[in-house]
């Protein structure tokens, strides 16, 4: 066979040369040691915390070193195509503040390693597949689906590993350029093989995070293009990470199995390997016991979920900082303070069993994240998130700036600062009571028993008799202790518990009268400086009506 005749039959519009791909795209001048990482999501439209997770890997590798990471779209697969899909892709990556140095955007690239879709470098792949067909190391294959299900349904039968090698190979492999001619000729469909040339040898892959990986060469003759030109992920993956020039491919462990076939193309091409980072794929305890998060089951898998919950982007990636080196959390005790960016995130600290996602942790820490901030920073953040996701919310922060931002100080910037806050979608029910026209729907806690209506009724009259909103708190507070011994409530809580007969209850329960009055909640921040946020006319009108 004239391999030169075959490339010319089944490439012959491909003019470029595989130098001059190189020339094209050239060695990145970059400093030494610099990591060049990248994820590569198929626009699905389903953008999943796996992406997320492989994402902060490669963005901290690239960025702690000085290097790249960027954006490739692979979108080779048509029919999982979806319309706005990569719109949703950057959005979600900018939500979770990872930012690409190069790569697809909305409307094109930004970078001189493109194009960075798939779906347009086919002119790239195919002179590399002339290459291998040149060299007689690809050829062109006709079996029709239904042959190519009778040799899997022998392989059944026959317990042999399934594909297209061997003997099954021997058909297609055989055919003359005769034969090949006459068959694109009559317009028959074919996909261009690998063709494999087994020894029986071992390969052996130092996988960053897995250490050694050694697995049986690739026997296997399998598809390079698909029938209408398009790479699989395997020659795709190969051909893109060598010209994009990354140093490092951080993907799912899932891709493991297919590593002999990635070896191979590296080998016959004479390229350098990409170092591989096979990471755990994530998983969730139910009812005790370990299982992948599944996208029908869990919601959470989403990473559409965080944005909806309003899941700050610093909780999500400090959750999945504590899952992806085990060192994270002793950092962040050691130093509550700086920026989870400061973190010396390092391979070799990651685990290889199934990581574990957990909702309730991501939330705890959550709050940390949230009471460290400034009130701006919450202020700022929250309505960001509301302009999106709760526009009403969004309304009432750009009327009442001031009382909000009042509100968001309470208890914050001190030692120990108040817990309160978990997300943005919470944070508008906790926030409902500083403004009337959310106030008004929220479902109240009950009043205390221990005040009947009367008691409850001359409370009220007595506070607001009392109440001059200019005291300060000390001041407040002498005079809510007068009116609670005057009421015959114990002023200390456990003289109340020593003697409850002697008393009808303890302060504990007036000032949860003036929570909830104020608030609606027995749980709430400190009365007098709720007071002072809501200002005189708010904090007597919601007083009066008990009185
Ligand atoms: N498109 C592949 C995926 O979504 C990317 C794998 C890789 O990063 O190489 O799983």
């Amino acid at each position: 066979m004239n391999y030169t005749e075959l490339a010319e039959l089944l490439f012959p519009d491909v003019t470029a040369t595989p130098a001059d791909m190189e020339a094209k795209f050239p060695q990145r001048d970059l400093p030494e040691g610099a990591f060049v990482t990248r994820i590569g999501p198929s626009p699905t439209g389903f953008i999943h915390l796996g992406n997320l997770y492989n994402a902060i890997i490669g963005e901290r590798l690239a960025h702690q070193s000085g290097g790249v990471f960027y954006l490739r779209i692979e979108d080779t697969d048509d029919k999982r195509r979806v319309d706005g899909a990569v719109e949703t892709i950057l959005n979600a990556m900018d939500y979770f503040g990872v930012h690409f140095d190069e790569g697809a955007t909305a409307d094109g690239d930004s970078g001189s390693y493109g194009p960075y879709r798939q779906s347009e470098r086919k002119a790239i792949y195919h002179v590399f597949a002339k290459q291998l067909v040149q060299e007689g190391k690809a050829y062109p294959c006709f079996l029709t689906a239904e042959e190519v299900d009778a040799i899997r349904a022998q392989q059944t039968a026959n317990k042999e590993d399934p594909g297209i090698y061997g003997k099954y190979a021997e058909k297609s492999r055989s055919l003359t350029i005769e034969q090949i001619s006459a068959n694109i000729a009559a317009g028959l469909p074919y996909v261009l093989r690998y063709k494999a040339a087994p020894t029986g040898k071992t390969i052996c892959v130092e996988d960053a995070i897995r250490g050694k990986l050694e697995m049986p060469e690739n026997g296997m003759d399998f598809v390079l293009l698909k029938s209408d030109g398009i790479p699989t992920y395997h020659f795709a993956h190969v051909i893109d990470d060598h010209l994009m020039r990354s140093t490092h491919v951080i993907r799912g462990e899932e891709w493991i199995s297919s590593l002999p076939m990635h070896v191979e193309l590296f080998k016959v091409f004479g390229w350098t390997q990409p170092v591989y980072c096979h990471t755990a794929t994530l998983m969730k305890l139910d009812e005790g016991s370990k299982r992948k998060l599944s996208k029908r089951k869990d919601p959470e898998l989403a990473l559409a979920y965080y944005q909806q919950e309003g899941i700050c982007r610093e909780a999500v990636w400090e959750f999945l900082l504590t899952i992806l080196n085990s060192n994270y959390e002793e950092w962040r005790i050691a130093d509550p303070v700086s920026s989870y960016l400061d973190f010396p995130y390092s391979l070799g600290k990651m685990s290889h069993s199934g990581a574990l996602v957990d909702l309730d942790k991501m939330r705890s820490i959550a709050k940390d994240v949230i009471s460290r901030m400034t009130a701006q920073e919450v202020f700022d953040n929250w309505k960001e998130w509301c302009e999106t996701y709760a526009p009403d919310q969004a309304a009432l922060i750009a009327k009442y700036p001031e009382r909000t931002l009042a509100a968001l100080n309470i208890g914050r910037g001190v030692p120990k600062p108040r817990r309160d806050l978990e997300t943005w979608k919470q944070a508008c029910d906790f926030m409902a009571f500083y403004y009337d026209e959310t106030f008004a729907d929220i479902a109240a806690d009950p009043m205390p028993e221990e005040a009947d209506e009367a008691t409850r009724k001359t409370f009220f009259q007595m506070y607001l008799d009392r109440y001059d909103h200019a005291d300060d708190s000390a001041v407040w507070f002498d005079k809510v202790k007068a009116i609670t011994a005057e009421l015959g409530f114990a002023v200390k809580p456990k003289d109340y518990k020593k003697n409850p007969d002697q008393f009808k209850g303890s302060i504990v329960h007036i000032t949860n009268m003036l929570r909830i009055a104020l608030t609606g909640h027995a749980n709430a921040p400190d009365i007098w400086e709720v007071s002072h946020v809501l200002g005189e006319d708010i904090t007597r009108a919601r007083l009066s009506k008990w009185a």
